[in-house]
């Protein structure tokens, strides 16, 4: 099984085989990460994760100890109703307006200073708290989510995001304790970040915006159907994707005058088979799937305005470009030859994320000693800590799902699970273990040293990933165009 993120259910690790695992998921990526597969294991062999989580888990610092108490307490005292009371009142993506409200009052109160709006996204916040003994310190981030799916029957929190701020509220509060009481400098920040099953990714909006920059570590949770921990490298959950809409403008007029009209719809049904007829020239690993939501609104009037809704992915980013292309030239030959106009918008992109072994091996240690259930031995590919891939390049982190539900995502069980003991137990070793990290990365500066180093050189391997991708796909696709 792989990681979860959810910007779409499809479950594909099992159906890629055994080089799946490293995320890497097609010859020419295999051929292409060959030698910097060979580095990541020797950037392993030198940091030695595992050693590292041994280290740590193994002895009992009693800071440390008394925050993930205190967290725990924390979730059983007010976050697990909060969590209840999200978990009862769903809202979906954009319009999760409650339950930020709700959110908000609750970070007020325990003394965090909260703007809302952030990035121009209207149910998006940025959560500040600085120590009083000043900002020389780590930046700690935690990720917050809330939105809930979209169901035939209405909203509902089948993939548990209900629990995710209510659990990153008990870390950071914990910690905020502490770091007051021992008169430590430190910052510490909650992204509430909107929306994540509904494009386009509001983490990419708000990265591309700068919010993100100046965060030493990002930490955020997720319902799991299992507690696990993913290999390091480079991946993500559901292939690479371009979310692109293509918007033909035509002109109107009655129908028994239409050569008086430029046909939108009929330049959106070209292009629509246009693309199916070039799926054999794209290589099978491509998933190309659209809509068409737009497309006139009388029969006798010529319709001067289609919309097609497309999501085209493949398992790198480099080839998808090539498709996505391809897809424009398309757009643009219909365009021309039904006398339109055809405006292409990217309205979303998600690239392969990075996942560090430093970190997911002590996420992994904590989650053993704490008791959490369903243990999956087997390393899981890496997908990034968030599905957009961007953030977790700039900042390292590490998401941490520990066993929450019985039942797969996106289902009316796993909302069960979200509001019964399988969830709140599983919520409360989320929020503990992610106190534990952040705690960690704040006052081992070995442990800290070594998750930068990592980050450092796994992004240096991914850049070098992506030329080479470029230069084995050359003499298919061409150089690399902008
Ligand atoms: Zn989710």
């Amino acid at each position: 099984m792989i990681r979860p993120l959810c910007v779409s259910a499809y479950i594909i690790a099992s159906a890629l085989g055994p080089m799946a695992l490293h995320g890497q998921t097609t010859a020419t990526e295999r051929a292409a990460a060959g030698d910097v597969l060979k580095e990541i294991e020797a950037t392993q062999a030198r940091l030695s994760p595992t050693k590292l989580a041994d280290r740590l888990t193994a002895t009992r610092n009693p800071d440390r100890e008394r925050v993930m108490a205190r967290t725990g307490a924390l979730w059983d005292s007010e976050m697990q109703s909060l969590s209840d009371w999200i978990g009862r009142h769903p809202e979906v993506g954009w319009k999760e307006f409650k339950s930020v409200d709700t959110l908000v009052k609750v970070l007020h109160h325990h003394g965090f200073a909260v703007e809302t709006g952030t990035a121009g996204l209207p149910t998006a916040f940025l959560a500040r708290w600085e120590s009083p003994a000043g900002t020389n310190g780590p930046v700690l981030g935690l990720i917050a989510e809330y939105d809930a799916l979209r169901g035939t029957d209405g909203p509902f929190h089948g993939d548990q995001h209900n629990a995710q701020s209510p659990v990153a509220f008990a870390a950071a509060i914990a910690l905020k304790e502490f770091l007051t009481e021992k008169k430590l400098p430190g910052t510490i920040k909650i992204f509430g970040t909107p929306a994540e099953e509904v494009g386009p990714p509001a983490k990419k909006i708000m990265r591309d915006a700068g919010v993100f920059k100046g965060t030493d570590l990002l930490v955020r949770s997720h319902s799991s159907d299992q507690t696990s921990r993913a290999r390091p490298g480079f991946g993500i959950c559901c292939l690479n994707i371009n979310e692109v809409k293509y918007i033909f403008t035509g002109r109107p007029a009655h129908q028994l005058t239409s050569w008086n009209g430029r046909n939108a719809l009929e330049a959106a049904v070209h292009f629509y088979t246009m693309v199916d007829a070039l799926r054999s020239t794209f290589r099978p690993e491509t998933s190309i799937q659209g809509v068409i939501p737009e497309g006139g609104i009388a029969p006798n009037v010529v319709p001067d305005r289609a919309v097609v809704d497309y999501y085209i992915r493949y398992p790198d980013g480099v080839y998808l470009d090539h498709v996505s292309r391809m897809i424009d030239d398309a757009a643009r030959a219909a365009a021309q030859a039904t006398g339109t106009q055809v405006k292409i918008d990217r309205y979303g992109e998600y690239r392969d994320g990075v996942t560090l072994g430093t970190l997911e091996q002590a996420m992994f240690a904590y989650a053993k000693r704490l008791g959490a259930e369903k243990i999956e031995p087997e390393l899981q590919r890496p997908a990034g800590y968030e599905e957009t891939g961007g953030v977790s390049y700039d900042v390292p982190g590490i998401g941490v799902n520990v066993f929450s539900s019985r039942a797969t995502y996106h289902t009316h069980e796993m909302l069960d699970d979200a509001l019964g003991d399988v969830g709140h137990k599983g919520f409360r070793l989320d929020a503990t273990i992610m106190a534990a990290l952040l705690f960690d990365f704040m006052t081992d500066t070995p442990f800290r040293d070594a998750v930068r180093a990592e980050h450092t050189a796994l992004r240096g391997l991914f850049d070098r990933y992506q030329d080479n991708l470029r230069k084995v796909y050359a003499p298919e696709i061409g150089p690399a165009k902008d």
